[in-house]
């Protein structure tokens, strides 16, 4: 029997692709001490602190979780000098996403997202019954505004943009975002997904939460704990807009959507300052060994002001066979055709030892086709 009644645009979501756990990848190709450098998360853990929190809240799981976030939401107040009431928590950033979506995305409304960008937020307004339209990243993997802008019309309620953005590690820089929110209509709100925020060395890059406390417009910055802070595995993010939106949002969630293990280990890994500067430094230092040794190969990238960058694989092989052969020497990387670039793959800066491995097994590949 089949089920008839399902919504035409549920049945035509595809599926997002996430990165395959290692354990099964090493249990399927009988191999061991692979590396995952596929999803962008901390190659160095958890943040110490953070485990010491969820150590002692152990004993509280009896309990639900405080459903007003109460201490973080303070702590984030005081960290970036916005009230408490501007804040939304969410089990990961990307529940804020689908939060966001279903608070102003009714069917038949639009949200303007670029390409290639994170595939979450197209498969997430389907999933609302509302339609993405799509805007091509210029040449230089630089957003196109004037695009952006020109594809609004009276249906469009959310602009994406990824800055950061992923996959391309490139950003949307402080002129042009001015540009961009200047000139957006009150009925369309802007979600600046600041995920990879921490890692930006760029002097050019433009802080969201910034507009909000000076300017007040309909934006909404995303943050998460599940990069810099090394806490992916359990799930804790954070949107900042005005009160008027958030109190919307709030609307929207469930009242326990964030665990209590979560909240205090965001708490805890906020102030571990030695965990952040660790992880900062192991990626400043990972990148430029990356850069190093890829430019001695030849190899052309895109470079990043992220954890991850794309690697150019073409024409020497396509991004599933890159995929492939390195899977099977034990490194997990992301291929990147489901995003349109199937002459790319994506990789995040592991440990030096993750990144010596990565790099002798992609020069035998190499080898072994030219
Ligand atoms: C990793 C990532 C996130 C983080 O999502 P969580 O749900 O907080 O783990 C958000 N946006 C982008 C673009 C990402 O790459």
């Amino acid at each position: 029997m089949t089920y008839k009644f399902i919504p035409k645009y549920v049945k035509d979501i595809i599926p997002y692709p996430p990165g395959k756990p290692i354990e099964e990848v090493e249990r399927e190709l009988g191999i061991k001490n692979s590396v995952k450098i596929a999803s962008n998360e901390n190659p160095l853990g958890t943040s110490p602190r953070a485990i010491l929190g969820i150590k002692k809240a152990l004993k509280d799981l009896n309990r639900y979780p405080d459903g007003s976030a109460f201490y973080l939401k303070n702590k984030l107040s005081a960290i970036h000098g916005i009230s408490p009431e501007s804040i939304v928590i969410g089990n990961g950033s990307n529940e804020l996403i689908e939060l966001i979506i279903r608070t102003f995305i009714q069917p038949g409304d639009e949200a303007v997202i670029s390409d290639p960008s994170f595939l979450i937020y197209s498969i997430t307004v389907k999933a609302s019954g509302g339609t993405s339209t799509i805007i091509k990243l210029k040449d230089d993997y630089s957003y196109d505004i004037k695009g952006i802008l020109k594809a609004i019309n009276k249906r469009t309620r959310l602009i994406f943009i990824s800055n950061p953005n992923n996959p391309t590690g490139t950003i949307l820089t402080r002129k042009d975002y001015e540009w961009l929110i200047k000139r957006v209509p009150g009925h369309v709100v802007i979600v600046d997904d600041a995920a990879y925020r921490e890692f930006v060395q760029s002097g050019d890059y433009p802080d969201g939460i910034d507009f909000i406390r000076w300017k007040d417009r309909n934006l909404i910055v995303l943050r998460t704990f599940s990069k810099l802070y090394g806490l992916a595995g359990l799930r804790i993010g954070y949107g900042v807009t005005t009160p008027e939106l958030a109190g919307y949002i709030e609307r929207v969630r469930q009242p326990f959507n964030v665990n209590s293990l979560a909240q205090t280990a965001a708490i805890a890994a906020l102030d571990d300052k030695a965990f952040i500067k660790k992880t900062l430094a192991n990626n400043k230092a990972g990148l430029a060994y990356l850069y190093r040794m890829l430019d001695r190969m030849n190899i052309s990238f895109i470079p990043t002001q992220t954890n991850f960058f794309l690697i150019r694989v073409a024409p020497f092989m396509s991004a599933n066979q890159a995929f492939e052969s390195l899977l099977r020497k034990g490194v997990i990387v992301r291929d990147m055709t489901s995003y349109g670039l199937g002459g790319y793959i994506r990789i995040n800066v592991g440990t030096p030892s993750e990144n010596r491995k990565f790099i002798k097994e992609f020069s035998e590949i190499l080898k072994n086709r030219l």
